[in-house]
């Protein structure tokens, strides 16, 4: 099957690779000229595990391009497939001025039917302004479908190749033949293809992330309460991840979510529900507690330290939203750091692999280290803010010599706090107990 992918972000390059893998072939394109002259080069412009190896395979069978040239890519594919950005808008309503582009480029240039493919997350109704657009410059018949990404970053490829459900939303059914062609090798195990209506198919992926964001909110919430009665988040996470109604996943209390999905799909389904002329109170509520939960790590630094940070030097573990990601966008590192700095503090960071992202933001503001025990040479604080294995059992010892003060400010609740103390160190975790 040809198949066009526009838009060669996180979601577009897994995606594409992954459909190259099934034999298909992919060309992925991008306005961005800079990305696509690395991916010709056979580099990757993302941190993901594993897909250097899926791209340069693929590259090597030679089932996958990619180019700026979206309009070759389109003419001749019967999948046009639309991965770009939905970032938001100042209102918080998703920007949708990438996906119009991007349709209408597409349809100028089918040269056949085709299904257009909307993966990028996209507020409901959507897809009907993709049509009428498509309608208006197209000289071929087509479908538009939806077809929501759920990958998560970090273990994205593993989550495209074997997908927990694949949505797909339209009433057409030539483009639901195709798609279920395109889909079937992904799910041989089990059918996890489920169709529905194309509003149906864009609103279940929001609720989808609505959901995860409510579970993390609530135990923060919940962790504040810990703090404020003596009780240990960790214990109660345990005691109510055992009922198999609820489940275990997602039950983390820590330093806030961010990401670049979490924060804009919440922000984007509130200005959806309010566009509808309805009210989504619990959905309002998750995000103010996540933006009150960004602050919390600096809020026991300024606390300890008697309000003002001037002279000390706060060392900063993880800089990534979460592990196994260089994505640092609305990441609660940033927010972490940009309250140090104004309350006058030398900050020193560190990451596996997000170092390079993080300095296009911060720029010389912070001092970067690739070492996490350099990075916390002489530190007042040491801040874990992303649980990247690296950090889950450090050398205390170590770092007990290194530090100018032993306090540590655990932000993903990873270390033991009585082993943290034995060692000689103040701990403060998230809802630890206070
Ligand atoms: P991204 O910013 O990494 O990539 C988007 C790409 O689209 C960029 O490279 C940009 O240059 C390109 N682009 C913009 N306009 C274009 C145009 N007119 N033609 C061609 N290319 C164009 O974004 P992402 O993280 O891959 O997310 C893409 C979409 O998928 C978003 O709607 C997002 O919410 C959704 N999504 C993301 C994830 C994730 O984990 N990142 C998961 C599921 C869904």
């Amino acid at each position: 099957m040809k198949i066009c992918v526009i838009g060669t972000g996180y979601v577009g390059l897994v995606a594409g690779a992954g459909f190259a893998d099934m034999g298909n072939d992919v060309t992925c394109c991008d306005i961005d000229g800079e990305k696509i002259a690395v991916l010709k080069q056979g580099q990757v412009p993302i941190y993901e595990p594993g897909l250097d190896k899926l791209i340069a395979h693929n590259l090597q069978e030679g089932r996958l391009a990619f180019t700026t040239d979206i309009s070759a890519a389109v003419a001749g594919a019967v999948v046009v497939v639309l991965a770009v950005g939905t970032p938001p808008a100042p209102d918080g309503s998703a920007d949708l001025r990438y996906i119009f582009q991007g349709a209408e480029t597409a349809a100028r240039a089918l040269s056949g039917w085709a299904v257009l493919v909307t993966k990028s997350t996209v507020p409901v109704g959507t897809g009907d302004k993709v049509e009428a657009i498509v309608r208006q410059h197209a000289r071929h018949k087509f479908a538009v479908a939806a077809n929501p990404e759920f990958l998560k970053e970090g273990d994205a490829v593993n989550d495209f190749m074997k997908p927990d459900r694949v949505i797909v939303g339209t009433s057409d059914p030539r483009a639901l033949h195709t798609l279920q062609a395109l889909y079937t090798p992904f799910t041989r195990s089990s059918d996890r293809i489920l169709v529905m209506d194309r509003r149906s198919a864009e609103l279940t992926k929001y609720a989808a992330n609505a959901m995860l964001a409510t579970r993390i909110s609530f135990m923060n919430e919940l962790a504040g309460l810990c703090d404020a009665v003596g009780a240990d988040i960790e214990l109660v996470r345990k005691g109510l991840g055992s009922d198999a109604r609820i489940g275990t996943k997602f039950l983390y209390a820590g330093a806030g979510f961010g990401g670049s999905c979490f924060p804009k799909d919440l922000r984007a389904v509130i200005s959806t529900a309010k566009e509808a002329g309805t009210h989504l109170q619990i959905l309002a509520a998750v995000e103010a507690v996540n933006e009150r939960q960004k602050h919390l790590l600096a809020e026991r630094l300024l606390e300890h330290f008697g309000g003002g940070l001037q002279g000390r030097k706060i060392a900063v573990w993880g800089l990534a939203f979460k592990p196994g990601t260089d994505d640092v966008r609305e990441a609660p590192a940033l927010v972490l750091i940009e309250d140090l700095l104004a309350a006058g503090a030398r900050v020193a960071a560190t990451d596996p692999v997000a170092i390079p992202a993080a300095r296009k933001i911060l720029g010389e503001r912070v001092e970067f280290q690739a070492s996490n025990y350099q990075c916390a040479e002489g530190a007042d604080a040491l801040a874990l803010v992303t649980e990247w294995r690296d950090y889950r059992r450090p050398n205390f010892e170590r770092l007990y010599g290194l530090m100018r003060t032993p306090l540590v400010v655990d932000g993903r609740n990873v270390w033991e706090p009585s082993d943290l103390r034995a060692a000689g160190f103040t701990y403060y975790g998230i809802g630890r107990g206070g």
